[in-house]
């Protein structure tokens, strides 16, 4: 494949970067993690970052509301991935809690966490280090408008608040949580609200990123449409 993205512009502090920011359900996760295969990039969730930091708030009994609790936290916490496995495991402690992180609980409780300031400059610092050496699909809210403005290609992923409320629905069915369908979608919004109005790093579309719209196109259509951008096309 003759791709521009394979010969990306060093212009910025980080170089080889696609970053892939929206809501939750719109598909990031897996569209992320097949295109950065396809390009031979790692991937990056971000947003597994702010889950493990409410999970050590929740196992170390720090309230969401407790800014310098939370950074003592942020401070203290040993947060790694381990990209030996597929999908890279979230290592806290040294232990794996790629499940414990991703319940409906955790799901509201990293929204709340990571509206904190001090929490955010110790996540966006973190997710520099990891990226620092390029080759990164980086997923996540703010990718391309705060933690990497100087991606080589930006994309902000979205669908409809329905479609987005049956993945999310359909993806905690299959982890075996028993969820409630209008729950799901009702806080699904609330945590979309939470993470759009924040007042840092808010989730929005970077002024220079694709938008695409998922609802009506597999993960491959999507990718595909991502690939013909990064090749110009
Ligand atoms: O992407 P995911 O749903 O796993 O993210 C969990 C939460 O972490 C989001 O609801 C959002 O509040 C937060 N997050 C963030 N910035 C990111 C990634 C995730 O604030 N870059």
């Amino acid at each position: 494949m003759a791709s521009s993205w394979k010969h990306y512009p060093k212009t910025g502090n980080i170089t080889g970067i696609v970053t892939v920011d929206g809501p939750a359900g719109s598909g990031k996760s897996t569209v992320s993690r097949l295109l950065a295969g396809k390009i031979g990039y790692s991937y990056l969730d971000t947003g597994a970052t702010y889950r493990a930091v409410a999970l050590a708030a929740s196992r170390r009994g720090v309230d969401p509301l407790d800014t310098s609790g939370l950074k003592t936290l942020c401070g203290s916490l040993d947060l790694a991935f381990d990209r030996d496995q597929d999908p890279p495991a979230v290592l806290l402690d040294g232990e794996d809690v790629s499940d414990l992180i991703r319940t409906p609980g955790m799901d509201m409780l990293s929204s709340r966490v990571s509206a904190v300031s001090e929490v955010r400059r110790a996540m966006i610092a973190l997710q520099r280090r990891i990226a620092r050496g390029g080759g990164f699909v980086a997923e996540g809210r703010d990718m391309g408008t705060v933690v990497f403005p100087e991606a080589d290609f930006k994309f902000f992923l979205t669908a409809s608040a329905g479609t987005r409320a049956e993945r999310r629905y359909r993806e905690l069915m299959l982890r075996g949580e028993s969820v409630d369908r209008q729950v799901v979608e009702m806080e699904l919004k609330q945590r979309d609200d939470q993470d759009s109005l924040r007042a840092r790093s808010p989730l929005k579309p970077a002024h220079d990123a694709t938008i695409i719209d998922s609802t009506t196109l597999t993960v491959e259509e999507v990718v595909d449409l991502m690939l013909r951008r990064m090749d110009g096309s």
